[in-house]
C-alpha cells in the first residue's frame, strides 16, 4: 500500500501516538516509509513499558526499520513523528541518512491541554497547506 501523501503518512504516526496514550505513555508516534512511499515500520514511545530511557518511537522505528533492511542506512526513507524530534532522536535520525522529516507539532505546543485535540488541529492546517 502506498502512502502518497503526508496526510496520509502522518494519519500513521498518528494511530501510533493513540496507542501510546492509551498506555499512559507519552503520546509520541513515528512512522517510516522507503523511497516509494510503502510503510516500512511504525511505533511509538515506550519509555515505561520498556523502562528503557531511549525507547522513543522515533528510536524505536529507526532500529527496527534498521534490522529490516539490515542496514544502519536508512537513505531515501522519510520519517514522520508527531512530535518535533528531541536532541537524542534527532541526532540518531540524522545518523540514519533518513532523507526526510515530518513532524506534526513543535514541543511546546504538546505541553498544552488536550493533546489530540491540538493534533486534530495540526493536522487540519497541514490539509490546509499541502
Ligand atoms: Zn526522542
Amino acid at each position: 500500500m502506498k502512502y502518497e501523501s503526508d496526510i496520509e503518512k502522518m494519519e500513521v504516526a498518528l494511530e501510533q501516538a493513540k496507542l501510546a496514550y492509551e498506555n499512559d505513555e507519552i503520546p509520541v508516534g513515528a512512522a517510516l516509509f522507503n523511497e516509494n512511499d510503502e510503510l516500512v515500520v511504525s511505533d511509538h514511545n515506550r519509555r515505561e513499558l520498556d523502562q528503557d530511557p531511549t525507547s522513543h518511537a522515533e528510536i524505536l522505528v529507526l532500529k527496527a526499520a534498521s534490522k529490516t533492511y539490515k542496514s544502519w542506512r536508512l537513505e531515501g526513507s522519510t520519517l514522520v513523528v508527531t512530535l518535533e524530534p528531541d536532541p537524542m532522536c534527532a541526532g540518531a535520525i540524522v545518523n540514519a541518512r533518513v532523507k526526510r522529516l515530518i513532524f506534526l507539532m513543535r514541543v511546546l505546543s504538546f505541553f498544552l491541554k488536550n493533546i489530540f485535540q491540538h493534533l486534530q488541529i495540526h493536522l487540519q492546517l497541514l490539509h490546509l497547506y499541502h
